[in-house]
């Protein structure tokens, strides 16, 4: 099967980039997921295959405990903890790539760093609409991963033979988290050969699947729960349901990073349901509320993100956030649905 992607000239640029740079460092989005790390991991297991010696991972802040595992997750390093590690770290670069998301303001507070870095930059990503302000830009909205596209772009430059046993780890990792365990935006064949490849190398997918999905606290299980059977709004004429969560609920249930992770997706399992929508306030920032968007049975979240949210994403899981309480986001989420209601009849 084919699964090269690269025309000739991306293919010679991205070789030659790789080939001039000593010190890369690698960036992902804001509250990195399972391909934001993945990728991210995986990118530098590969580069350091090639005999690249300094390559540094940077992000923004914590990502969920179930992505502990992961090899080499011991030397990300964190601006939210280190952000003068993290600008010196980009002053040194000679490249900077950043994984997974398609414009700077998604890495949040780090983004003056990678503003006024010097660095050229590449772009890896498969969101719609990236910025195009790079030396490189690698962008695949139709992949279901950012690592989806790394095992492409590594297969075709040659690295699979080399391909260690933890690069596929992160690959494989981040194809199944940002697919649902490949249960939605999954159906390219694809995806499939490189699983098949990915298990030549030996990863164990079962055990995978289980360190990042059967790894709730008994907290969370039951936070999860309250959720579902206490806080779920749902607008049965227009197939869109919605959901808030407040601090005291997550002191309450001793929320930590990860606990939330998907439950936006439950209420989809609602027969005929078009829209989930999850808001959050943040844990650290007062007046903010974080959002995540689901759609399906022919409807698009996308531009509702975008109008309604300040954000964006793929067209059928996207995010974006509110400054405002938490009463005035269930507002303005009840008011993006009826705005949406021809759509979601
Ligand atoms: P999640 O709901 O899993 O946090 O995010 C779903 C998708 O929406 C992800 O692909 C993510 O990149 C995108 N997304 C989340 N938050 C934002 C945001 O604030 N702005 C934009 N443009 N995209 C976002
Ligand atoms: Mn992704």
């Amino acid at each position: 099967m084919n699964i090269n992607l690269l025309d000739e000239q991306q293919l010679e640029k991205l070789r030659s980039l790789i080939a001039e740079s000593e010190h890369i460092v690698i960036c992902a989005h804001k509250s990195p997921d399972g391909d934001a790390v993945g990728s991210s991991l995986a990118w530098k297991a590969y580069l350091q295959q090639l005999g690249k010696t300094d390559v540094k991972v940077c992000l923004p802040d914590a990502f969920p405990d179930f992505l502990q595992w992961m090899p080499g997750t011991q030397e990300i390093v964190r601006y939210d903890k280190r952000p003068a590690l993290v600008q010196q770290i980009f002053d040194n670069a000679d490249l900077v790539c950043c994984l997974d998301f398609n414009q700077i303001t998604r890495v949040d507070d780090m983004c003056t760093v990678l503003e006024s870095c010097k660095a050229k930059r590449l772009l890896i990503d498969h969101h719609l609409e990236p910025d195009t302000n790079n030396e490189l830009t690698l962008s695949f909205p139709k992949l279901s991963s950012t690592s989806e596209l790394l095992f492409s772009l590594i297969w075709q430059m040659g690295g699979y033979e080399d391909m260690t046993k933890a690069c596929a780890q992160c690959i494989y990792c981040g194809m199944m988290t940002d697919t649902g365990g490949f249960t939605y935006n999954s159906t390219r064949p694809e995806i499939y050969f490189i699983v098949s490849q990915l298990l030549s190398k030996r990863i164990d997918k079962d055990n995978i699947y289980n360190r990042v999905y059967h790894n709730y606290s008994s907290n969370a299980i039951k936070f999860r729960g309250h959720i579902i059977c206490n806080k779920l709004n749902i607008v049965e004429e227009l197939h869109a349901a919605y959901f808030a969560v407040t601090k005291e609920e997550m002191r309450q249930f001793k929320f930590i990073k990860g606990d939330l992770e998907g439950v936006v997706n439950i209420p989809q399992q609602i027969k005929g349901l078009k829209l989930s929508i999850s808001l959050r306030e943040d844990t650290e920032k007062p007046n903010l509320v974080l959002v995540s968007l689901r759609s399906g049975n022919g409807f698009h979240c996308q531009p509702m993100a975008v109008q309604f949210f300040n954000g964006g994403g793929h067209a059928d899981a996207s995010g974006g956030k509110l400054h405002c309480s938490i009463q005035e986001a269930e507002q303005i989420a009840l008011n993006a649905i009826l705005a949406f209601k021809d759509q979601l009849k």
